[in-house]
């Protein structure tokens, strides 16, 4: 008899709606994340904390972030308890409906998902940004969107965030700890109100963001659900009888053991979730069934940055929540790309952190020092990232991309490669490029379009989607409309990875309501 009712494998917007709904059903479940529980305390802020998750060796580093270099392409994850959530900048948008128009089975609409984003967006507690609270990026990307003409397509975006309407930019030491109310959520966890310190992506020292551990993964604790941080799956095979093993690397202890279920839910996300599937299908063999269409399909969902300079104005983009507002053009009315213009913050402690790793290095200190150099003539001596506006945004790339394994270059073992050709999707790419010089030249600013897309078309995406994509048959994805993998009955995928196409506009909402769905259509 399998140990456990279910095994869910990762705990971001996937897994912890899994986790939740099934221990809410009574079920034994067991979830397994590689990543560790983050307390406040533990967040990472100064050059020796813990940064980086190292896929190559986890046992030593399992930090904060997961980021994969490939060919052309350059991919951030989160890695703990509470997945993308401890990272993410909170945005919590539906798609809109015409992401639903092609690229999904039958059953998945927009209107068959409307119910699903309800309950994920009341679980999450969204609220925008008080109208008296607006930081100054903000204002300015409203600034922009009506000099250029396109102010009716400004959007104030939902997050996953408390805000106390009592706050204001113009209290005294504004963003100190002690202008944040506490009280204890809906289920049981004490939180903050945010005080705009602008460090969402490291963690909230408030406690203000609504995380999946502070809701969805609080209830599942709750109601049984046992979690093992530091767990990472390495093999799922099934077992004569019925259900699956599997195997499972204690980062903490080094130890390998094996835990069994009668369903397993693999929600490692787009990379994870994809690799360890490929891994039992042309490593391990033991799931030699799974669709050839596995890795293939994935998308980066358009992401890009374009940092612009403002010589004479405080854009102040280490203050405030990191996103806002939105400048929608995802009606493909330019030139018929489908993009979603956004503002984007960055905590200072990063910058700092930076600047204190790079200056133990000579060359990264020549370069930190040029650009001193080059900025206090524009700046007088004052703080250069306070002049900073980062136009960020996404839009609808073509899910062209493929994951399979391969060799390293070196030899050894075999390695998750990732190639994306970015010919199908410069256009969408470059109209947003565009835009965001636009946007700065109409607000007095100085775009400054990053090397990496002018001259060698890289790009980095924290939005990955695809991998294990929905489908009819094995012919054409890799599980059904309900997360049901092709082949192997109680095999599960709900996460970023069955998302068949780009979304143009952040994706955590959509892939929690996709679980809602797929868990409504399991436990019915
Ligand atoms: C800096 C940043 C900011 C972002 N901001 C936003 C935003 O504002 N709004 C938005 O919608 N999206 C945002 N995203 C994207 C969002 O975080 C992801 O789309 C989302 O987390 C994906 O959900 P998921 O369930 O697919 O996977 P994840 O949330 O990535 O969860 C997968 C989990 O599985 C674990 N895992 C992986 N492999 C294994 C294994 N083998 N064994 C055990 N565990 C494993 C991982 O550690 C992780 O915890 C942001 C991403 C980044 C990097
Ligand atoms: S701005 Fe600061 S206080 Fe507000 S949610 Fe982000 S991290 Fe928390």
């Amino acid at each position: 008899m399998a140990g456990y009712a279910a095994i869910v494998i990762g705990s971001g917007f996937g897994g912890a709606v899994a986790a939740c709904r099934l221990a809410e059903a009574g079920e034994k479940v067991l979830v397994l994340e590689r990543g560790k529980r983050w307390r406040t305390e533990d967040f990472p802020r100064g050059p020796g904390d813990d940064w980086l998750f190292d896929v190559d060796e986890p046992e030593k580093q399992h930090g904060w972030i997961d980021l994969r270099l490939f060919r052309r392409m350059a991919v951030a994850q989160g890695a703990g308890v509470g997945g993308g959530s401890l990272i993410y900048a909170n945005i919590f948008v539906p798609a809109e409906r015409f992401a639903f128009d092609a690229g999904w089975p039958a059953e998945v609409t927009f209107d068959a998902m409307a119910p699903h984003y309800r309950r994920a967006g009341d679980m999450l507690a969204v609220e925008e940004v008080p109208a008296n609270q607006l930081p100054p990026r903000a204002k300015l990307v409203r600034e922009a969107a009506a000099t250029i003409g396109d102010g009716a397509r400004l959007r104030a975006l939902p997050l996953a965030v408390r805000f106390d309407s009592a706050w204001h930019y113009g209290l005294d030491d504004p963003h100190g700890e002690q202008h944040a109310k506490f009280d204890t959520n809906r289920f049981g966890r004490r939180q903050g109100t945010c005080i705009h310190c602008g460090c969402c992506d490291l963690g909230c020292p408030v406690a203000a963001r609504n995380s999946l551990d502070l809701n969805y993964l609080a209830m599942a604790e709750d109601k049984g659900a046992e979690i093992r941080p530091l767990s990472l799956v390495r093999a799922i095979e099934p077992v004569i009888g019925g259900g699956y093993r599997v195997t499972i690397l204690r980062l903490d202890t080094g130890v390998t053991m094996t835990e069994t279920a009668e369903k397993v839910i693999v929600a490692a996300g787009s990379l994870g979730s994809t690799e360890l599937l490929l891994r039992c299908r042309d490593e391990h063999r033991t799931l030699p069934l799974l669709s050839p269409r596995l890795g293939h399909g994935w998308c980066a969902n358009g992401d890009f940055l374009t940092p612009a300079l403002y010589p004479g104005r405080d854009v102040s983009p280490t203050r405030g929540p990191t996103i806002t507002t939105a400048i929608d053009y995802l009606d493909g009315s330019d030139r018929g790309h489908r993009y979603f213009v956004e503002d984007g913050g960055f905590p200072d402690v990063l910058g700092n952190a930076l600047q204190a790793a790079l200056g133990r290095n000579f060359t990264g200190r020549r370069v930190l020092d040029g650009w001193r150099v080059m900025l206090s003539g524009l700046l007088r001596g004052r703080d250069p990232a306070s002049f900073i506006m980062p136009w960020f945004g996404q839009g609808v790339d073509q899910p062209g991309g493929v994951m399979r394994l391969k060799r390293g270059l070196f030899g050894g073992g075999l390695e998750l490669d990732l190639d994306y050709d970015v010919a199908g999707s410069e256009g969408v790419v470059q109209a947003m490029v565009d835009r965001h010089e636009q946007l700065s030249r109409a607000t007095g600013g100085i775009a400054a379009v990053p090397p990496t897309w002018s001259l060698f078309r890289y790009l980095v995406t924290p939005h990955p989607l695809g991998g294990c994509n929905m489908g009819t048959s094995r012919d054409d994805g890799v599980v059904d409309h309900r997360g049901e993998v092709f082949g192997y009955p109680g095999l599960f995928v709900m996460d970023g990875a069955v998302v068949p196409r780009a979304l143009g506009l952040n994706p955590s909402r959509t892939i929690a309501a996709l679980a809602e769905r797929c868990m409504q259509l399991m436990l019915a």
